[in-house]
């Protein structure tokens, strides 16, 4: 634990409402009264979810975890609950207490703004915000999420407040596009992703999580050139080997037609290829069922080609993991872990530093 705990890391997908410590739930559960709630949600399946929660329900059956989602975000709907929510998160991630050291050295954590009967889009960032700069920018900074299932409006309004608070000089570094990976039309993105990345944020995607997400869908969010991606767990072989691919010859990506000649991206190597992180969450795919078993997990296919990594939680809460049990999993033996040896892991860990869109200082 020593070693893991001392090692430079850097936590790079994380989502703020599913990071948030159960003990908190549970606090912000007692707290809560349907009135504060008035939410748009199916409100007797989030009732019931909360009355659960109240009542100590273990959390053993979230297999399909975004059921949980509408409870907390009703839990969270008020500027005071969103504060204590942001302000535990941080700390869970980075806080030292002098003989332990935080879980990790530096934190972009993600958000989708939300609009709620108790505060818009832009008072919900800058309630996060207001938290996360308590802390200097070599440690954390903010992604601002836009859900696969917004409207055209929506993400419009989520890119114009990411660009302007960057553009104000707040902590915001890059956008996400998460959300039900089967929901969603995703051509209705490009010109907002485009124009977040000609403002200078970085750019990751949640990409092939599902046996369903086409290689055609891939494509598409490929040809925004994200600098990272999330999870890439079926993605085709093809476009794998596009990553692979070590002559330009062999790369047939798309390009965005969106009259922009040459996109920028930071995930080029020493000879300009492309080369997009990828965010990997172990525990998360386990759960989830996505990934088998670790023996099974696409990273190993990254790893044989030294293709840039990072290791992350994705949601802490429905996946009871931590940034340093996701590092464990590195060092345990097979099968249960990876078994990598300390070298590896401290390359992996400064993989994931460089695959920072504000690239901290160590
Ligand atoms: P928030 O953005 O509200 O802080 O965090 C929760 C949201 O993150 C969820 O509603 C969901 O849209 C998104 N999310 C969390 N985990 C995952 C994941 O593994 N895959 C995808 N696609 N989205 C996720």
């Amino acid at each position: 634990v020593h070693f893991l705990r001392s090692l430079s890391k850097a936590e790079l997908h994380a989502h703020l409402n599913g990071s948030i410590p159960i003990n908190t739930i549970l606090e912000l559960a007692q707290q809560y009264s349907p009135s504060i709630a008035h939410t748009t949600v199916e409100d007797k399946v989030v009732a019931k979810t909360i009355e659960r929660l109240k009542s100590g329900v273990s959390l053993d059956e979230v297999s399909d975890f975004f059921y949980l989602f509408p409870a907390i975000y009703a839990l969270t709907s008020t500027p005071q609950a969103l504060q204590t929510a942001t302000c535990v998160v941080l700390q869970s991630f980075l806080k030292d207490d002098g003989t332990n050291g935080p879980q990790c050295t530096y934190l972009e954590l993600r958000t989708t703004p939300r609009e709620t009967p108790h505060m818009t889009r832009e008072d919900y960032l800058k309630t996060v915000l207001m938290e996360m700069e308590r802390y200097p920018a070599t440690q954390a900074a903010l992604i601002v999420s836009v859900d696969r299932r917004m409207s055209d409006r929506d993400i419009e309004e989520c890119v114009n407040l990411a660009i302007k608070f960057k553009n104000s000089g707040r902590r915001v570094v890059g956008i996400d596009l998460c959300g039900d990976p089967l929901k969603g039309d995703m051509q209705i993105f490009t010109k907002h992703i485009l124009r977040a990345k000609e403002a200078g944020l970085g750019l990751t995607v949640h990409i092939a999580e599902t046996t369903k997400n086409t290689p055609e869908e891939s494509q598409l969010l490929l040809s925004w050139r994200p600098d990272r991606l999330g999870h890439a767990t079926f993605l085709s072989e093809e476009l794998k080997g596009e990553f692979f691919a070590d002559t330009p010859q062999q790369t047939t990506l798309p390009d965005c037609d969106m009259g922009i000649t040459e996109l920028q991206t930071r995930a080029s190597d020493a000879n300009g290829w492309y080369k997009p992180c990828i965010e990997i969450c172990l525990s998360s795919n386990l759960l989830c069922k996505s990934v088998l078993s670790l023996d099974a997990h696409h990273i190993h296919d990254y790893l044989k080609n030294d293709h840039p990594v990072v290791i992350c939680t994705d949601d802490v809460l429905p996946f009871r993991t931590s940034c340093l049990g996701e590092y464990a999993l590195l060092l345990a033996q097979r099968p249960l872990g990876l078994g990598l040896d300390r070298k590896d892991v401290e390359r992996l860990a400064k993989m994931g530093m460089d695959a920072a869109f504000l690239r901290p200082r160590t």
